[in-house]
């Protein structure tokens, strides 16, 4: 357990005022100095320490709990800043006119500047350029790059609001940013270059894969993205080895007609105390007489709102500590694809056919 810290929590709403600029420029100061400062981004949350300080990634590991060869994404403020960190490439420059900012990880060599402590002891660093105005402003104040993964326990839902952070890190960093509620709600997609235009995809998310084969052309999928990993298989992205979110009860993805998962549900409610993440269409049909436990995720088509609500709804699902929780078996196309690899990682690869 880290040492217990006096958490300063700082809400900044539009970061360009000048009591934000001014705190934003004390919080960077803490970075550059070895503090740890939550942050919002347009993704999730991120835990962020000095990216170019192996002190700073020890305390970044115990403030999580985290193994400390999970690697971490170093955030710099614009694509071009990646240069004196990481070896970059044609591709990723085609990569960040497209994408960057934004909610894209790219992986690449690592040049002496990040020590192998950030990057969990590879030779090739994760770098993300965010779009949330608060994250570009707090990485320029600290004049540093920001390594930070997601500001959760680990083993607990990415936090998409401060909320979450407070219930998770509060005693364990330095600052905390609130910046309201992330857009997206599901981390960044990741990629890894190999060779001129060879890219995989290591981990799904609001780039999708569609999008990525656009301005590459062909991209390849990594198997540990909705496939389950053997004992001892060597994996690209070592994130994915760890048991990633499981709630206390356990998940099960409902796979099947509309109408068969439905008469499931109900099925099931009058079975056991089931909570269940449903869509919003389904909604009159589950509600019954007693206390139903749940958690409308969005509409059955409506893919961005479901990643927006998926975490806080774990969350919320867990706490009531149900018998089951169950959802559905997101689609695995577009968005569609981000869910499923977080759904089924939740799930412990648990899916049912109804
Ligand atoms: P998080 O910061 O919680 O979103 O997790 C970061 C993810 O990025 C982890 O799952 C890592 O596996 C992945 N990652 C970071 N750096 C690398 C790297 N150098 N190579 C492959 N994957 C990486
Ligand atoms: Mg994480």
């Amino acid at each position: 357990m880290a040492t217990l810290l006096t958490t300063e929590y700082l809400p900044i709403g539009d970061p360009s005022c000048d009591l934000a600029r001014e705190q934003l420029a004390r919080a960077g100061r803490r970075i550059r100095d070895g503090g740890l400062v939550v942050f919002p981004t347009e993704t999730v949350y991120g835990l962020g320490g000095d990216a170019t300080r192996a002190e700073s990634a020890r305390r970044i590991y115990a403030a999580k709990g985290r193994p400390s060869d999970n690697p971490l994404i170093i955030h710099i403020a614009d694509p071009q800043d990646a240069e004196p960190y990481a070896v970059t490439c044609d591709t990723y420059d085609r990569l960040a006119r497209a994408f960057m900012p934004g909610p894209l990880t790219v992986i690449l060599p690592r040049k002496p500047t990040i020590p192998t402590e950030t990057t969990g002891g590879l030779e090739t660093v994760a770098v993300r350029c965010p779009s949330h105005p608060i994250a570009r402003a707090l990485i320029r104040a600290a004049g540093t790059p920001i390594a930070a993964p997601s500001a959760n326990l680990s083993g607990k839902p990415s936090p998409t609001c401060a909320r979450h952070v407070m219930d998770d890190m509060d005693g364990r960093v330095d600052i905390i940013i609130d910046g309201g509620d992330c857009e997206i709600g599901l981390e960044s997609t990741i990629v890894a270059i190999s060779g001129e235009d060879n890219v995989t995809l290591l981990r799904p998310g609001a780039i999708t894969y569609d999008a990525l084969c656009m301005v590459i052309g062909k991209v390849q999928i990594a198997d540990a993205v909705t496939e389950q990993l053997k004992e001892g298989e060597r994996v690209l992205s070592p994130g994915m080895k760890y048991r990633h979110y499981a709630p206390d009860s356990p998940v099960v993805l409902l796979d099947g007609a509309p109408d068969a998962v439905l008469q499931y549900l109900m099925h099931e409610q009058q079975r056991c105390r089931c909570a269940i993440l449903c869509y919003d269409e389904e909604l009159s049909a589950l509600q019954t007489s007693g206390e139903p436990l749940l958690f409308p995720v969005g509409a059955r088509d409506d893919l961005v709102t479901q990643a927006h609500t998926l975490f806080t709804l774990l969350r919320h699902a867990d706490r009531a500590l149900p018998d089951i929780i169950y959802a559905h078996l997101p689609p695995m196309d577009g968005l569609g694809l981000a869910l499923y690899n977080r759904m089924i990682r939740a799930a412990a690869h648990t899916i049912k056919r109804v």
